[in-house]
């Protein structure tokens, strides 16, 4: 039987082929087309023996669908390598044919029985990070799909070897148990389509072949409408630097001189515990600017590419106070998230082209000359943000020479990440110390900074904040860098430090991004009932932190396939992963991960972990999200 198919297959006369191939090719379009927008989804973590068959019924029906658009591809192929005589063809025909399809086949149930179990696929990076211990940051998706063909031909040899040992038994099949399974299949098929309680995101093949592909089935709108006007009793210049990648551990007197003395003079706030919004810069800046979580990010972004921009409530609040706004950025961040960008007076950001063509630390003093010059200019009557972005501390790690303290080898400048030579965990001690350089070099950067804002130091009029956008993980939990998704602390806690003219500082047990500007309102005097109608943040004079949880998200998350996010309180951390794509049905997330807020593994979820989880699904989630008509 299976002889028969592969030789009508690569006989390119038999009229009843061609058909078959016209017909599929019109399936897979009408199928994309009606079931892609229509099928709406719910998937339990206890999926049922039922939800289960079906979602492998589904997977079947793709698996045909895929083979028969593969087989058309392949047909062609070989109709002109026969043309051009290569060598072999029958052969190499031959083993595509025997072994490719049941590879699929047998992946997509082997997908299946994961998804449904763990609720992450063949190909997630999390399957793929843990089999294979990699060890450094990479392009996680390239590495996805590059590992994933590596399994697919390893699978494929031993089917095609299989075929060649066990031909004689496997051409004995009667035709007719070929045929019961085509038909049950079908049925299987038809019950699916007809039952229409299934989604597409459960079946890998298909997810593999959508570009841009939307977690959520449902089209999202923003339940978002600030227009309460808040007055600042009080008014002063905020001075707000940004670390790109500086990791908690970074903030102490060796490698930050110039800052701790400058915190211990004016009696600042030190959040015990403080975590970014995201391990990456978008998501961490969108929700310092907006004091938002960062999983609103895509969805104003999506406004933002129709055209329908949505500016920081926070931001209009004191532009509304006569505020003036300068948004230094050494880096490309343009390239990634316009609504960030657009909400400063003036701003420089520098394009992904120019930004590693030299070193990192040049485009730093780019930006403090920048500043200098906007200071100078800047009429000192109106009150203004200047907001800092360094990237010295990015992957790189960059450095005048001078600022060498803690030795190291590497003198490679640029992106050491995708040096592969270098980006090993034998030269952990190598990398560690000019990420440690970097941010020693920082300091110098920050102490340039008091200098120009000295007589508002002297007088003790300006607040000033300094924080990491995201963590960078050197081999902790086996990895390295910061972009793949992962909430362990090197990769999200960094340090937050608050320093409000005349206050005193206070014990700050848990605190985000979210969290900065909402602090700063409140101590200008804003009316914080009002302000919290439409924020997620707290003000840390208010609330400390103690009884409270945060969320950081992963990027994309939740309108692209990038579905985690980590609930930390200081009862315990838990990393979630969104499994039902409804905004508003119910928010299912699986727990992958649970441990202390210190990243140790705990067998049992406390109670006040548990209730904080009830809540966030329940009231925290998607507080402003609806879903669009
Ligand atoms: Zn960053």
């Amino acid at each position: 039987m299976i002889e028969k198919i592969v030789n009508s297959i690569k006989n390119p006369k038999n009229p009843a082929i061609i058909i078959l191939y016209i017909l599929t090719i019109f399936v897979i379009s009408i199928s994309y087309f009606i079931m892609g927008d229509s099928l709406l989804v719910v998937v339990e973590s206890n999926s049922s023996i039922v939800n289960r068959l079906l979602i492998s019924g589904y997977a079947f029906f793709y698996f045909t669908v895929y083979s028969f658009l593969f087989i058309f591809v392949l047909k062609t192929l070989f109709f002109l390598l026969k043309k051009i005589k290569i060598p072999f063809t029958e052969k190499i025909s031959d083993f595509l044919l025997i072994s490719f399809i049941p590879t699929i086949l047998i992946l997509t149930f082997i997908d299946q029985q994961l998804y449904t179990l763990l609720g992450i696929h063949i190909n997630s990076h999390l399957l793929i990070q843990n089999l294979s211990q990699l060890q450094r940051e990479a392009n996680i998706d390239f590495n996805n799909i590059f590992i994933f063909i590596i399994i697919f031909f390893i699978f494929s040899f031993v089917i095609y070897f299989l075929y060649r040992i066990l031909k004689k038994y496997v051409n004995k099949i009667p035709n007719i148990i070929y045929l019961l399974l085509l038909i049950i299949n079908l049925l299987i098929q038809i019950f699916i389509i007809l039952e229409k309680s299934q989604k597409l995101e459960t079946i890998w093949l298909y997810m593999l072949n959508k570009n841009n592909y939307t977690y959520l089935r449902e089209k999202i709108e923003l339940n978002y409408n600030p227009t309460e006007k808040i007055t600042l009793k009080n008014k002063k210049n905020i001075l707000f630097i940004v670390s790109e990648s500086l990791r908690y551990d970074m903030l102490n007197e060796d490698i930050f001189p110039n800052l701790m003395k400058y915190t211990k003079e004016k009696k600042c706030i030190i959040s015990e515990n403080h975590f970014s919004s995201s391990h990456s810069t978008v998501g961490s800046i969108f929700s310092m600017l907006y004091s938002l979580d960062s999983y609103y990010n895509p969805i104003f972004e999506k406004y933002f590419s129709q055209n329908q921009y949505k500016s920081s409530y926070i931001m209009d609040i004191f532009k509304d106070n006569g505020y003036l706004s300068y948004g230094g950025f050494a880096s490309d961040i343009n390239k990634f998230s316009n609504d960030v960008i657009n909400n400063f007076s003036y701003n420089i950001n520098f394009t992904s082209k120019k930004i590693y063509a030299k070193n990192a630390n040049d485009y730093d003093i780019h930006i403090i000359n920048w500043l200098k010059k906007n200071y100078n200019n800047h009429n000192k009557n109106i009150p203004a943000i200047f907001f800092m972005f360094f990237v010295s501390t990015h992957y790189g790690y960059d450095y005048p020479i001078e600022f060498e303290k803690f030795p190291t080898t590497m003198k490679t400048k640029g992106r050491i990440l995708f040096n592969s030579t270098l980006a090993k965990k034998q030269n952990k001690n190598d990398l560690f110390n000019r990420y440690k350089n970097s941010a020693y070099y920082t300091d110098s950067l920050i102490k340039e900074l008091f200098d120009v804002f000295s007589k508002e130091i002297e007088k003790n009029e300006l607040i000033v904040v300094f924080t990491g956008d995201h963590g960078e993980e050197f081999w902790e939990y086996g990895g390295y860098g910061h972009a793949s998704i992962s909430f362990y602390n090197p990769r999200i806690q960094v340090p937050l430090v608050i320093c409000l003219p005349k206050r005193d500082s206070e014990k700050i047990y848990l605190s985000s991004h979210i969290d900065i500007f909402p602090t700063i309102i409140d101590y200008l005097g804003g009316d914080m009932e009002k302000l919290s109608k439409f924020i997620t943040g707290k003000s840390l004079l208010k609330d400390s932190g103690e009884n409270r949880y945060i969320i950081t998200s992963s990027y994309g998350f939740p309108v692209f396939d990038k579905k985690m996010v980590a609930l930390i309180s200081t009862n315990g951390k838990l990393w979630l992963e969104k499994i039902s794509d409804s905004i508003d049905k119910i928010n299912e997330f699986l727990i992958l991960k649970k441990t202390d807020i210190n990243d140790v593994k705990i067998d049992e979820i406390p109670i006040n972990l548990k209730n904080q989880l009830d809540d966030f699904k329940k009231n925290g989630f998607g507080r402003f999200f609806k879903k669009s008509k």
